[in-house]
């Protein structure tokens, strides 16, 4: 689907005509012209064929287990995937922002496959269409946005910020902006552009290490942003934002899961208003995820560093959609 398109299809209808169609696309959310039946049957007929709303998807798991992905296929055969998850009866659609990623994060199996291209703005909202569909058959919305799926999202800003803009306007999906994270590995470009951003969106940083030797093993672009670099970009970012900022730290079995590790992050996440989410390891082959009992101690070392902490519930790996794992196949 493509709105743009629709629109230059649309031409010199009348201003009424527009909103019957943008209410239909994104508060009935039909996927098909003939659901449109307060359009002239003339109209939805040459839309039916000059701009089809069809979005090719497979889907993978169910969401009664908490959660769904869906391996969409782009216009140019490319994948991508986008995966829509359930926790305490809310629903969290989590997007991608590139096809693969350049940047090879070790643990990630997105990097592992390299770099295709960035996602236009239209394929970023199209993801969250296809789940406004999908809970549209369970009288349900979506209630967060995440771009933690494929790619980094500060290397595709733009059109990450324009698929924001638009999924956030009261046209189309209405997507709250506190109900919308944009997670980086430290692009810190991207940091000090979306602290001058006008809305209130969620930033977090993928940490995963407290050392730049380790943490460059692990995300190999931590040799151009360092530790160091990404925590002076995130204090100026909060002092323009004044709102809080999550880092994610993923423990992986004996590489930064000790009680040394525990305290170094302890001692960094100096600022009151620095959130740490831990997430236990999703498997992808070469690393392996600490036992419960070891993950519980780290997290009450941060807790009595009085760090701010949650420990988040890995849901989808079952149908590897859990972080790391989005492989596009
Ligand atoms: S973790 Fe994120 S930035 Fe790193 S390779 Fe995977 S998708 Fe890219």
């Amino acid at each position: 689907m493509d709105w743009l398109k629709i629109k230059t299809i649309l031409g010199d209808q009348p201003k009424f005509r527009y909103q019957q169609i943008e209410r239909a696309l994104f508060k009935e959310v039909i996927s098909d012209w003939q659901e449109a039946s307060n359009l002239p049957k003339e109209l939805r007929e040459k839309l039916a064929v000059t701009a089809p709303l069809d979005l090719p998807a497979e889907f993978v798991g169910s969401i009664s287990q908490g959660s769904v992905k869906a391996l969409m296929t782009l216009a140019d055969g490319l994948k991508i995937e986008t995966v829509l998850m359930k926790l305490n009866d809310r629903y969290t659609v989590c997007v991608s922002s590139q096809v693969g990623c350049p940047l090879g994060c070790s643990f990630c199996a997105t990097g592992s496959l390299g770099f295709k291209r960035n996602l236009t703005d239209q394929e970023i909202i199209n993801q969250a269409i296809l789940w406004a569909r999908y809970l549209k058959s369970k009288s349900a919305a979506i209630d967060n946005l995440v771009f933690m799926g494929m790619g980094e999202p500060f290397l595709n800003y733009d059109n990450v910020m324009k698929a924001i803009k638009f999924l956030n306007s009261q046209a189309s999906l209405n997507i709250g902006a506190r109900k919308i994270s944009i997670s980086s590995v430290g692009v810190t470009e991207g940091i000090k552009k979306m602290a001058k951003e006008p809305w209130q969106l969620n930033l977090a940083i993928s940490l995963h290490a407290t050392r730049d030797d380790l943490r460059s093993e692990l995300i190999p672009t931590n040799k151009k942003y360092s530790i160091k670099k990404i925590i002076q970009a995130v204090d100026d970012y909060i002092e323009e934002t004044g709102r809080k900022v999550m880092f994610e730290y993923m423990l992986i079995k004996d590489v930064n899961d000790s009680d040394e590790d525990a305290k170094a992050l302890a001692n960094l996440m100096h600022a009151p208003l620095y959130m740490v989410n831990l997430i236990a390891y999703n498997p992808t082959g070469k690393f392996k995820a600490p036992t419960s009992d070891r993950i519980l101690r780290f997290k009450q070392i941060l807790i009595d560093g009085r760090v701010n902490v949650t420990l988040r519930r890995s849901l989808g790996q079952d149908i590897s959609a859990a972080c790391g794992q989005l492989l596009g196949k």
